[in-house]
């Protein structure tokens, strides 16, 4: 599904040029359960944002299905990554203005999914993450595990093949951590490739392989 071929990124500003990737040889086959793990500033988020077309690679390929998607254009990156990936973060990233409901419909609304269909499907997924209780709420009257759970259901909604979690339980307590866990296991069993970047040991033991970063190279791939 997803292979990276020599990939490397620089951030280049006036005064600084940073190597965050270097090098970087992946493959992660459809249906895996991945987790990424390494130190502070090692180039952890930048693979995933890359992997989840949010930014091209500087130099390197990379094949997501078998497409060359290293040089898109930000529009044609926008195109591919719609209803094909869901993004968790470790800050939720909801949209304060909106309440729950709204929050999780909207890749639905990008989509341009029927009203009637949005709404058993957001229905549906409410109820799987147990939030339907708070689906008038706005995120901020949310616990974080609550606003985890709604930041899940966002993501999974239009059914992406892959799901891209950056240190997804980072903010949360061991119960909340361990139910975000839970549910990421749930759907990799239901056959989503889910990338997980992790500081914690206890997260990555979810995950059937470990990839270590250091210095923005691949030190290690720990197959469980
Ligand atoms: P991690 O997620 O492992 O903590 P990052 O991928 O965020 O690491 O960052 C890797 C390196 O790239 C760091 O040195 C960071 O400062 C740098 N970096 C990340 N994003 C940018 C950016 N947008 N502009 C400049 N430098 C960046
Ligand atoms: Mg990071």
């Amino acid at each position: 599904m997803i292979r990276l071929e020599k990939l490397g990124k620089t951030f280049r500003t006036e005064e600084v040029e940073t190597i965050a990737l270097q090098d970087i040889d992946l493959q992660v086959g459809k249906g895996e359960f991945v987790a990424i793990m390494g130190p502070s500033g090692c180039g952890k988020s930048t693979l995933l944002n890359i992997i989840g077309l949010l930014d091209n690679p500087t130099v390197g390929k990379f094949h997501l299905n078998g497409q060359e998607v290293s040089r898109l254009r930000e529009n044609e990156r926008t195109e591919l990554r719609k209803g094909t990936i869901g993004f968790v973060f470790q800050s939720f990233n909801l949209i304060d203005e909106l309440t729950v409901w709204e929050n999780v419909e909207l890749p639905l609304t990008y989509m341009h999914i029927p009203a009637k269909e949005r709404k058993e499907k957001v229905k549906e997924i409410l109820q799987r993450m147990k939030i339907s209780h708070r689906a008038g709420h706005f995120p901020q009257q949310l616990s974080g595990g609550q606003q985890q759970r709604v930041a899940i259901a966002r993501a999974v909604i239009a059914r992406p093949q892959l799901i891209l979690a950056d240190e997804p339980t980072g903010n949360l307590d061991s119960k909340n951590g361990m139910e975000v866990m839970e549910l990421l296991t749930e759907l990799h069993r239901e056959g989503t490739t889910v990338i997980m970047v992790t500081h914690s040991e206890h997260d990555a033991r979810y995950a059937e392989r470990i990839v270590k970063l250091f210095d923005g190279k691949v030190i290690a791939n720990i197959v469980d």
